[in-house]
């Protein structure tokens, strides 16, 4: 094992002020916590985002790694479950948050956190889907559970250039579900068609500021990643009967909304957290995800892949929501 190691650390430079960089590492100072794994991929997530620029909500102390998501091989596990050489994957949990994240050559994580990786798929595969596939696949099972089959389900997604919103459209589209792709991008207009969106509307669409309590019913289920008045006039617009996964806030974390959506029109509005997902429900949607629900030639198109000193500029985009598509991030071999 090598002695040093390079990782995207973020620090303070003065109170308030953060600012990341490519700094390497002694290897013997990441604190060991179960399994130790050589990185090669990871992804970019808005969650990497608020913990580069200084969210204490996501990271308390600097400096620190930030990615939610981590793919590699196990160089030292404590674990019977895992042994050296193992191709295995990381996504949430507090991977990226208090624990030194996948920007970073290496991690150590409790072995609870770590899933074997498939032969069939590569490092850079898992995490052209990371946790932005994840919670597009959690989100598109909850609806399928609410009974919005794709026989009458037409589905409407926010925040549909960004990692979440694009995979999320992707899946629902590959399963035969109409989708409406809700977006602030003009230019990603023709990626969302060519991943499958029947119709692509401004984010005007989903502005409703009045007070009427409901709006003509639109669509019969939606995958929301903005929150605010975004996710209060989706409510507004859902078909009697129909389901919301609330996965996101990249425009905002208030809610201000009636009943009247859901004791007029008996929709559920329902929660998305993929970071903490029980152990049987991620590894049902990360089994879809590898095999039937398999979706990697659809994404390719919107899945770039950056070296790791593209990273800070494209975490500043990101907060900005400026993002286009879903980032991959190759550490060196
Ligand atoms: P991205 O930055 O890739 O995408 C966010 C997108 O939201 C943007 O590209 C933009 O899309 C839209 N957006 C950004 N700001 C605004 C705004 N002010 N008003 C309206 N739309 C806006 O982020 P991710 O896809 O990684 O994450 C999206 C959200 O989902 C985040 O809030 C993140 O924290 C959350 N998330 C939640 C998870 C969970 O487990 N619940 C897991 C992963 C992410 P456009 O221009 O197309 O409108």
């Amino acid at each position: 094992m090598r002695e040093k190691y390079l990782t995207y650390e973020v620090s303070e430079v003065r109170p308030g002020e953060f600012e990341g960089k490519i700094v390497e590492k002694n290897i013997g100072s990441l604190p060991y916590k179960g399994t130790f794994i050589r990185v090669y991929y990871s992804s970019l997530n808005y969650k990497d985002a608020l913990s580069a620029s200084g969210n204490k909500g996501v990271t308390r102390q600097y400096p620190f790694t930030p990615g939610v998501d981590a793919a590699g091989v196990i160089i030292k596990s404590d674990s019977p479950n895992f042994k050296k050489g193992d191709r295995v994957f990381v996504t949430g949990f507090d991977l990226g948050m208090n624990t030194h994240g996948g920007l970073g050559e290496y991690i150590s994580v409790p072995a609870e956190w770590v899933f074997p990786l498939p032969d069939h798929i590569s490092f850079a595969e898992v995490m052209m889907y990371g946790t932005a596939g994840l919670t597009a696949g959690l989100s598109t099972l909850k609806l399928i559970e609410e009974n919005i089959t794709s026989k009458k389900g037409n589905i409407v997604v926010s925040g549909a250039s960004g990692g979440v919103g694009s995979l999320a459209v992707a899946l629902l589209s590959f399963l035969g579900f109409p989708v409406t792709a809700v977006t602030g991008k003009e230019d990603f207009k023709k990626a969302l068609q060519e991943i499958g969106a029947k119709e692509i509307l401004p984010r005007s669409a989903l502005n409703d500021t009045t007070k009427k309590p409901l709006l003509s019913a639109k669509w019969d289920g939606g995958i929301d990643t903005v929150g605010g008045t975004t996710l209060s006039t989706m409510l507004k617009m859902i078909n009697r009967y129909g389901c919301i996964a609330s996965c996101g806030n990249a425009g905002g974390y208030e809610l201000n909304t009636t009943v009247f959506p859901f004791i007029l029109r008996g929709i559920t509005l329902a929660g998305i957290d993929s970071a903490e997902c029980p152990d049987d429900r991620r590894k049902i949607v990360w089994d879809k995800l590898f095999n039937e629900w398999n979706i990697l030639t659809i994404i390719k198109g919107i899945n770039k892949e950056i070296p790791l000193d593209e990273v800070d500029t494209h975490l500043k985009l990101m907060l900005k929501g400026q993002n286009r598509g879903h980032i991959i991030v190759r550490h060196s071999d």
